[in-house]
């Protein structure tokens, strides 16, 4: 058997996975390049007050490292990020990480892929897994004046801890989920805090309950009762929240409308309950889970600002209304490019192809996986799959046992594999009709929508993704080199 010689790009979750995964696979040529200095991804970057996950912690959990010690059902940035060293402590990946070294160009040719970093590396490799996260380069809005601010300023995913909080006037714009946990976290630390809100967002309502000492010593000594836990919330959630939003008119979806709607109501004040009363429907922006927005909108020395930013200046915002609210500190919580993904990286592909000529319109990936043109390329977590709405470290630990099965073909002779423009377009089709039943398409603004206001999602269940990453149905990929040598059940 052949052995491969693999670059990965990115330590993230799922960079992570993919070193363990290869290697169970017995692929152990591997090389992860990670532009940062440590591990991490999301979580290395975002550490904003108030981070954690809304995927409870033992289902954002790989399968395969299951972790007893979660302090709570939904933990903190802080622990997951210390989760994730670990694991990549104790299985390896620092070893096979050269951290410093941001890859900026991959070009294809003859079965191989040369990769380029900016420090000056150079090296050639058969297969190459992006691994590069979809939330990852922030969207830092063209608000006039920005620059002139006296004050610090700077996104969420760019929190700079020197800049003191306490006691201080802070303006957050954006009212996602980001935006959420950092009002929620920083309420009562303020002097004052302005919340600067576009769009009204449903907030279903959470409780984030610890585990005790008793609960973790149980999971401890009886792994198999983790493992339960952990499919037990995996169908909850599949069936109280991911396979809700891809029906609009399922049972589901009206218990979770009607459970935002009464925690609405939990807000005292008619004119602020009217004023962060949205006007589509639950779900269609990426739904926020929070227990402590709306208590925190809710003190004496919060103001939520409905009023458009119209600048900014040096001694705060002014909003559209004339009125100037001075700030200290200002925290653009405004999300992400979500249409980035292995990009700025110049990508080549056969015969010269440009991945961002491919991609010029909207990027596009066969089963958000792999693209035409682009042989031994695997994107994780790529264009069009199950994001917001699943566990993404499922999603990644699938898509690898399904990217497993085609560097088989790899392995056994093949010189490259990618799947077909017919299977691309296909796919493309069939997943464009089927967003037409989801809430995503009700009305309103979101990450999720595409510039034709298509959502650039899985519209799919989780369940349907699970039996598409089975194995790959080899009619979908043009193999070149030995074919005939490996044959994978489709
Ligand atoms: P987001 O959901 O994209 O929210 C960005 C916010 O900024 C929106 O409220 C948007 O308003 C506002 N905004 C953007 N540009 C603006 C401008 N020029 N002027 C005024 N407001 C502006 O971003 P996010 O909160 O960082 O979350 C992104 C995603 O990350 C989430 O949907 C979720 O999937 C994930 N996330 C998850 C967790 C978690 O707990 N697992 C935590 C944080 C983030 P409009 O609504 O009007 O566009």
């Amino acid at each position: 058997m052949r052995d491969l010689k693999i670059a990965v790009i990115g330590a993230g979750m799922a960079g992570i996975a993919t070193v363990i995964k290869l290697r169970e696979a017995g692929i152990d040529d591997v090389t992860v390049f990670e532009k940062a200095s440590d591990v991490g991804g999301t979580w290395r970057e975002n550490t904003y007050p108030g981070i954690a996950c809304d995927v409870p912690s033992h289902l954002y959990s790989y399968s395969f490292a299951p972790n007893a010690d979660w302090s709570h059902t939904f933990a903190s940035g802080d622990e997951i990020q210390a989760y994730f060293q670990d694991v990549a402590r104790n299985q390896g990946v620092y070893d096979r990480t050269r951290f410093g070294e941001e890859v900026v160009s991959l070009v294809y040719g003859d079965g191989r892929w040369s990769l380029a970093t900016a420090g000056g590396y150079r090296g050639e490799f058969d297969v190459v897994i992006a691994a590069t996260g979809v939330l990852h380069h922030p969207n830092v809005p063209d608000l006039p004046g920005l620059d002139s601010f006296a004050g610090d300023a700077f996104h969420s995913a760019r929190w700079d801890h020197d800049v003191a909080i306490d006691g201080r006037r802070v303006g957050v714009v954006g009212t996602g989920s980001s935006a959420a946990q950092i009002t929620g976290a920083l309420v009562d630390r303020v002097a004052h805090l302005d919340l600067f809100q576009r769009t009204p967002q449903w907030i279903m309502p959470v409780d984030n309950t610890p585990y005790d000492d008793a609960q973790r010593q149980v999971f401890r000594d009886d792994p198999a009762q983790m493992r339960q836990a952990r499919e037990g919330l995996g169908r909850a959630f599949a069936d109280h929240f991911a396979n809700a939003v891809i029906d609009a008119d399922s049972p589901a979806m009206a218990i979770i409308e009607e459970a935002c709607r009464a925690h609405l109501e939990s807000v005292a004040d008619p004119d602020l309950r009217e004023r962060l009363r949205p006007d589509y429907r639950a779900g269609c922006k990426r739904l926020i889970a929070s227990g402590d927005f709306y208590d925190a909108l809710q003190r004496p020395n919060a103001s939520l600002v409905t009023e458009g930013i119209e600048r900014i200046e040096a001694k705060g915002v002014r909003t559209a209304d004339g009125e100037l609210h001075e700030l200290d500190v200002l925290v653009l919580a405004t999300g992400f490019r979500s249409d980035r993904f292995l990009r700025p990286i110049d990508v080549r592909g056969r015969d010269g192809a440009s991945l961002d000529e491919v991609w010029a319109e909207r990027p596009s990936a066969h089963v958000a996986l792999a693209v035409p043109h682009f042989p031994n390329l695997f994107l994780l977590n790529g264009p069009n799959g199950p994001v917001g709405n699943f566990s993404l470290i499922d999603v990644a630990e699938l898509q690898l046992d399904y990217t497993i099965q085609l560097l088989d073909q790899l392995r056994h002779g093949a010189e490259s594999v990618e799947p077909t423009v017919e299977a691309a377009e296909a796919f493309e089709e069939a997943r464009v009709e089927a967003t037409k039943g989801t809430v995503w398409v009700t009305g309103c603004r979101s990450w999720y929508l595409d510039d034709r206001g298509i959502p650039a999602a899985w519209p799919w269940s989780i369940d349907h993704f699970r039996e598409v990453m089975q194995a790959p149905d080899l009619s979908q990929y043009r193999v070149t080199g030995d074919v005939a040598a490996v044959s994978v059940e489709s």
